[in-house]
């Protein structure tokens, strides 16, 4: 395993068709997102934020070029290989949720650590601890629709860390959130980023919040530039 890398990214390369035209959103991208450290990246919609987040957390295979995970190339990995890497060294969080409407908050972050093969109790004890820390130690038995929208996210961020992951994809956490909600919510995401000495890339369009991390990429003409 490389250890001055989590995520390497080698001349990526995405082309999507859309009807006629034919729109080269990363023309040979490289980034490299060492231990540690927490990266924003800003760039205006469309630009292909989303994309580079789904390429960097294999969720989607790029045209052209290599990601290489922990040392590892993943381009010639079979979807499950790939899937295993995805649940024990990846963690997302969305804009939205996406929590399960009919589990309770400790539920949704318990079930990705026994998908993971956790012992229930385990997995009930990290969760509780998880959520505590995230600040919501007395609403876990609450079902996603009775939590606020940054608590959701705060549940969100805990699910995505449930197994320990070494990286941390955001898109856009605290973009559906009100601006004092966004921050505490960032502030939280942040503390534990620096805690648990994740790696992270996060997508915001809030530049306050990503003046706070430790570095800030953008995406121009299909690269990432340091800005
Ligand atoms: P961002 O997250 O920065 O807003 P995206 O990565 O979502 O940008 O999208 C970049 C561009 O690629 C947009 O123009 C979008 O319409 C296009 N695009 C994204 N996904 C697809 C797809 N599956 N098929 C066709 N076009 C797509
Ligand atoms: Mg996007």
């Amino acid at each position: 395993m490389n250890l001055s890398e989590t995520i390497r990214l080698e001349g990526i390369q995405r082309r999507y068709r859309q009807g006629e035209a034919e729109l080269d959103i990363l023309r040979g991208l490289d980034f490299t997102l060492h231990p540690g450290e927490a990266v924003a990246l800003v760039a205006p919609s469309g630009t292909g934020k989303s994309t580079l987040l789904h390429i960097a957390g294999l969720l989607e295979r790029p045209d052209a070029g290599e990601v290489v995970i922990g040392g590892r190339p993943t381009s010639k990995l079979s979807d499950a290989e790939r899937t295993q890497i995805r649940r024990t060294d990846i963690g997302f969080v969305y804009q939205f949720h996406h929590l399960l409407p009919e589990f309770s908050a400790l539920e949704n972050v318990m079930l990705p650590q026994l998908i993971n093969g956790l012992e229930r109790r385990e997995a009930q004890n990290r969760a509780q601890d998880l959520l505590g820390w995230l600040g919501l130690p007395d609403r876990v038995q609450h079902r996603p629709n009775e939590l606020s929208g940054g608590e959701q996210q705060r549940v969100a961020i805990a699910r995505a860390v449930a197994n320990a992951p070494r990286v941390l994809l955001a898109d856009e956490p605290t973009g559906n959130l009100d601006v004092v909600t966004a921050d505490s919510v960032f502030e939280s995401l942040f503390r534990l980023i620096k805690a648990t000495g994740l790696s992270a890339l996060i997508a915001t369009h809030n530049l306050d919040l990503a003046s706070r991390m430790d570095r800030r990429i953008t995406l121009r003409d299909g690269l990432a530039v340091e800005t």
